[in-house]
């Protein structure tokens, strides 16, 4: 197999240990005669292989015992609305900050449980910086503030952590969760899609301050229910034990490389190329304001847009996949997830220093 750098912004790479393993355990899981796949969630094996993946994540992210750690699905569209509907309680207004396509999914549907404080918006300058905090109109009544550290589509990137005072804050943190080392107590609620930086789709990681759940608005469905899922372990229903088992593997693979400080030097290394790349060519352009941009999803456009299917085309040729970006920017988009090796990222830079030199 030739090696492919995989940028895609999610599904994403995986790291390529977590996949041998998984390849060599896939038909007979430790002599068990079957498959993760086969196992029921509530036998012997697969609470092993849950409950590891739990406190490896709680090892890793420093995660306080006053957290549940909740393993659901329907992805981070979902928690839009489930944060509405557990943290609203007897308020009726939530603040959001606005910085680009995923927050604006996240308001749009908080706007069908309450009224909708936008404190910040980076729309004015087409989302390509952080609104500074000391401009945002914050509630105190508010239920909760929401944010997004990191639009994954914009390339936008919060460097800090807001501070916002005794109101709960909520991040949907899908693209740079296990980045870098954060502090959780800081938060209400951490809420990721798993396809990003934890493995493969189909899983949800939640992290939500005890004292928060069990309030729901009424009419919450039970599967809505952050309470539901809390006491039932996340096996009120059969969970996504596939996608579970492989964030293990992940959350191990994390361990070896040295948590998420190794994570975090790398993150940086792998990012400062990249962007020293882009600034110190006229061919190409970020348009993030410096300070804003993303260690994990780095947009790109080419001068000459007219290149971009010939750009494309070649990285194709050349190992380097995935780099078209999103449809509603255009341009390109190498997605740098902790799984994407250093290699990948100089392999890019360095086919991207050639096609200069033979198009610019
Ligand atoms: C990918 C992504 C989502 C959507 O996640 P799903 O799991 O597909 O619902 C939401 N927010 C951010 C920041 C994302 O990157």
């Amino acid at each position: 197999m030739s090696q492919i750098y995989n940028f895609s912004a999610g599904p994403a790479m995986l790291p390529a240990e977590v996949l041998e393993q998984a390849a060599s355990e896939l038909v007979d899981w430790h002599s068990s005669g079957m498959s993760v796949m086969e196992m029921s969630h509530r036998s012997k094996g697969f609470i092993s292989i849950s409950e590891k993946a739990e406190s490896d994540l709680r090892e890793i992210m420093e995660i306080p015992d006053n957290y549940y750690v909740l393993f659901l699905q329907g992805g981070a569209s979902s928690q839009f609305a489930m944060v509405p509907m557990n943290l609203l309680r007897d308020r009726d207004t939530a603040d959001y900050v606005n910085t680009g396509s995923w927050s604006k999914k996240a308001i749009a549907e908080a706007g069908r449980f309450c009224k909708v404080n936008v404190v910040a918006s980076s729309e004015p300058d087409n989302f390509t910086s952080v609104p500074p905090k000391s401009g945002w109109s914050l509630n105190p009544h508010a239920a909760y503030v929401h944010y997004t550290p990191n639009e994954t589509i914009g390339g936008v990137e919060f460097h800090a952590i807001p501070e916002v005072g005794n109101v709960p804050l909520i991040a949907d943190m899908s693209s740079s969760i296990l980045s870098r080392p954060i502090d959780v107590s800081k938060f209400g609620i951490i809420y990721a899609g798993a396809q990003k930086n934890i493995g493969p789709a189909g899983l949800t990681v939640v992290i939500v301050r005890k004292d928060l759940i069990g309030k729901e608005i009424a009419g919450t469905p039970t599967m809505f229910s952050y309470a539901t899922h809390a006491k039932a372990g996340s096996m009120y229903n059969t969970p996504p034990t596939y996608s579970w088992y492989i964030a293990g593997l992940v959350f191990e693979w994390i361990k070896r490389k040295g948590g998420l400080k190794a994570m975090a030097d790398i993150n940086r290394r792998k990012s400062d190329k990249l962007y020293a790349a882009i600034n110190n060519s006229d061919f190409y352009n970020n348009p993030v304001s410096a300070g804003c941009r993303s260690w994990m999803n780095v947009p790109f456009t080419l001068v000459t847009p007219s290149l971009d299917a010939k750009f494309l085309e070649e990285a194709k040729e050349t190992g380097l996949v995935t780099l078209k970006g999103h449809r509603s920017v255009g341009g390109m988009r190498a997605s740098i997830y902790n799984a994407m090796p250093e290699e990948g990222v100089d392999a890019l830079i360095t086919f991207m220093e050639d096609f200069e030199k033979k198009n610019g």
